[in-house]
């Protein structure tokens, strides 16, 4: 169980290749472990391992923002969003590697996605609303895509701004 230190943008580990993890393996558990920690600890609503220093294909959700009745953050291995709803919606979006950022992202209001839990169980769910923003956006992550890839250059910049700002 650790906290670990959240790698924040313009950092290029979050431009990292990801590689898929073998759901039952001890690594994939700690990772797993980690993310929650670190997630909680900032009470995030969503956490990708390459935030976290981790070049993996995993990220959680918080049981908050997926409705589940489940306490524990939900894991999501090896994922793939196998259907992206046609009605699209913007709405601010935040993420932990942008500390106090809201961005305007347009994104599907509803979507699929399919991936291991840590037995090795393939699941598929289909979301919608703050849970299919969510699933996107920590997928983006696992594809080295991230929101502030979604806004103008000038955008970009004023935020590249804003965090060296607020760092100091
Ligand atoms: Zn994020």
């Amino acid at each position: 169980m650790a906290v670990r230190k959240i790698v924040e943008w313009p950092s290029l580990a979050l431009r990292s290749d990801t590689h898929d993890l073998d759901p039952t393996s001890g690594e994939t558990a700690k990772i797993y472990q980690d993310l929650v920690d670190t997630m909680e600890s900032r009470k995030g609503i969503g956490i990708a391992a390459p935030q976290i220093g981790e070049p993996a294909k995993i990220f959680v959700i918080s049981a908050f923002a997926a409705e589940s009745d489940d306490l524990l953050p939900i894991p999501f291995i090896n994922p793939e969003i196998t259907w992206l709803g046609e009605d699209t919606m913007v709405e601010q979006e935040g993420c932990l590697s942008f500390p106090d950022i809201w961005l305007n992202v347009r994104r599907s209001l509803r979507c699929k996605i399919k991936a291991s839990n840590l037995s090795g169980g393939i699941f598929e769910v289909e979301a919608d609303g703050l849970y299919a923003r969510a699933l996107q956006h920590e997928t983006d992550h696992l594809n080295a895509k991230l929101m502030v890839d979604f806004v103008s250059k000038i955008k970009k910049e004023s935020v590249k701004k804003k965090l060296k700002r607020n760092r100091r």
